[in-house]
């Protein structure tokens, strides 16, 4: 499906956030990587997509009344064989259930597992002033402790990603230090413009959060996706 009528569909069901599933697609649309994935709907069917996609993989909860999946105990990283695909499938529905037995569910998402990497954050608000914003800062502590995140009214430039990216504090992360190497910068360059643009030809994303997107010395891919709609 494209992007537009992704966004339609959500609005004819009256949902503001979209899944995972959805908001990957769009991503895919416009060249931004993303982790391979398939949605499985039974513990048989998620078995036969993580053999599709190769172990080791992840597994997460699709719904739509779940925004924060890893708060609800939804997402479990590292499963390495058919039981433990089984196991982790049982133990996410127990956990959901149990965190909001009337959350809807379409099923489970089953996911390459993507080698850690330099972890940053690109994100979009709208800004009741001057619209659409893109955000950049690197994952983990740097965002959520230090605030350590940077901002600039969309559409950029490609001068204006790069200075995006080095003005953080934690740019020299980025550069490489001690045993290690240097991340992609290119990569994140691009994942920027082409955030600029997805949120410039669809105003009607009101938030956007690709966190993390794990970055390595070659390319860079994003490990979950979550956009909202006004
Ligand atoms: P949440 O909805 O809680 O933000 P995420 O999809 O971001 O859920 O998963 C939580 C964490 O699990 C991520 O921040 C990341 O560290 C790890 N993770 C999720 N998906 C993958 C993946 N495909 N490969 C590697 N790590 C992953
Ligand atoms: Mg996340």
């Amino acid at each position: 499906m494209k992007t537009s009528d992704i966004i339609s569909q959500a609005k004819k069901e009256g949902r503001k956030a979209l899944l995972e599933t959805e908001a990957k697609n769009i991503c895919m649309e416009y060249g931004i990587p993303v982790t391979k994935f398939e949605l499985a709907k039974t513990e048989t069917d998620a078995v036969k997509s993580a053999e599709t996609i190769g172990f080791p993989i992840v597994l997460k909860i699709v719904s739509p009344d779940i925004i924060h999946k890893s708060d609800v105990g939804g997402v479990i990283v590292g499963i390495k064989s058919a039981t433990e695909v089984r196991d982790a499938y049982r133990k996410i529905m127990e956990n959901v259930k149990k965190h909001d037995p009337k959350a809807r569910i379409e099923g489970m998402l089953i996911q390459e597992m993507a080698p850690s990497g330099t972890e940053v954050i690109v994100g979009s608000i709208k800004d009741p002033q001057f619209g659409p914003a893109l955000m950049f800062g690197l994952g983990g502590v740097f965002v959520e402790v230090l605030k350590d995140v940077t901002f600039r009214i969309a559409p950029i430039t490609e001068d204006e990603a790069e200075e995006m990216i080095c003005e953080v504090k934690a740019y020299p992360l980025l550069r490489g230090y001690r045993n290690n190497p240097p991340a992609d910068i290119r990569a994140i360059v691009k994942v920027l413009m082409s955030t600029s643009k997805l949120i410039m030809d669809h105003m009607e994303i009101k938030e956007l959060d690709l966190n993390p997107i794990m970055v390595y010395e070659k390319g860079a891919k994003t490990v979950d996706a979550r956009i909202i709609l006004e």
